[in-house]
């Protein structure tokens, strides 16, 4: 059957935010391939949350080299999506990859060298079946790599015409503001810095990343929102045996110690009397700060999806709420 998106899809709901001082709105809820997309999972279920992403809105889709596993299998699954559902659709979709991480042996396949990013980004194309990436990132700062020449590499790639925009993920501040200015000087300005955010980690916030993303007019997108599916009813009874934390080796078990499993339930509890699950007050609590452009959920099924939508429509916080929130981290 050819896939034909909903009708719609710019009706669900979704919000669409200016990311940073640029052209691009973002949807506010935006879906990341690093699980459930990979050459090990079921590429039905792969392809049903990416109808339904799509058909409820959520117009951006983040990848990177070394999703799967195996390391580019994310990128084929999304290149085969693409030939089977998406083509027709291209310019309604905003499709990021990275590279940054250990992708392929010897010592071009890691890092920040002109020589990986490059071929990193022909590699991504090609198994993703695009001619451009909308968004390209640095995925890590590297400390032995001279800066200017990570960066030089993100303008030229823009020059080539194989990314639109460029990003930095997971830069410390002082790298970041450094890259900000050497993006903006040679007129290729930082689109979007990507970082961890949730209730449970704020560090994007304490270490000044967010101000300073946001006075540089770069936009900012929240990863792992859900703390990889803590921030979720997941794991309120248990590890269920088809989860993240019982398959993978992403989240360790020991993660959820007594006290995190009391913080979660607390958060639940505040949750339930807000009358939405815990999943949608994280993706609210989040959105609510306006220096985020767009946060970026993972999923290992439609329903997941779906109830993580209605984030969009929650209550604003009140100031009792937040404070109970903050204790319940403390
Ligand atoms: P989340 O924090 O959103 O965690 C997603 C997981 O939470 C799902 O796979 C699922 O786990 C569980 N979950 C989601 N919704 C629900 C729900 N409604 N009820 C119960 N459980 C739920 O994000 P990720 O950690 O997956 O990261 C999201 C994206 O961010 C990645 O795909 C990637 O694009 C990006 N990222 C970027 C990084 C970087 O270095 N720049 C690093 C990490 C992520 P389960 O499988 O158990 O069902």
């Amino acid at each position: 059957p050819i896939y034909k998106a909903s009708d719609s899809r710019y009706e669900a709901g979704m919000q669409y935010v200016r990311c940073g001082k640029s052209g691009v709105r973002l949807p506010a809820i935006s879906l990341g391939l690093w699980h459930n997309f990979g050459g090990v999972n079921n590429f039905e279920n792969s392809l049903a949350m990416a109808h339904y992403a799509f058909d409820h809105g959520v117009v951006h889709f983040d990848l990177a080299n070394n999703y799967g596993p195996p390391y580019g299998s994310a990128e084929e699954t999304f290149g085969l999506m693409m030939k089977k559902s998406f083509l027709p659709y291209r310019d309604e979709m905003f499709i990021s990859s990275k590279a940054g991480y250990d992708m392929w042996e010897g010592p071009y396949g890691n890092w920040g060298s002109r020589k990986y990013l490059m071929a990193s980004l022909d590699q991504s194309l090609r198994r993703m079946n695009l001619d451009y990436v909308d968004l390209f990132y640095s995925h890590r700062y590297d400390p032995e790599t001279p800066l200017d020449e990570t960066l030089q590499a993100l303008v030229d790639i823009v020059r080539q015409g194989k990314a639109l925009y460029v990003g930095i993920s997971r830069w410390p501040l002082e790298a970041a503001d450094y890259a900000f200015k050497y993006l903006k000087e040679r007129d290729v300005p930082c689109l979007i810095y990507q970082g961890r955010y949730s209730i449970l980690d704020r560090e994007v916030a304490t270490s000044g990343i967010l101000d300073k993303a946001c006075d540089a007019g770069v936009g900012f997108i929240g990863f792992s929102p859900l703390a990889q599916g803590l921030l979720t009813d997941r794991y309120l009874n248990g590890i269920p045996s088809d989860s993240r934390m019982a398959v993978g080796n992403h989240l360790k078990q020991d993660v959820l110690s007594e006290k995190m499993l009391a913080t979660i339930k607390t958060l639940n509890t505040i949750a339930g009397q807000r009358g939405e699950a815990l999943s949608d007050m994280a993706l609210a609590w989040i959105l609510a700060d306006k220096r985020v452009t767009s946060v970026i959920i993972g999923a290992s099924s439609v329903p997941q999806l779906a109830t993580n939508l209605k984030a969009l429509s929650s209550a604003p916080f009140t100031q009792e709420e937040l404070e109970m929130i903050d204790a319940a981290c403390r």
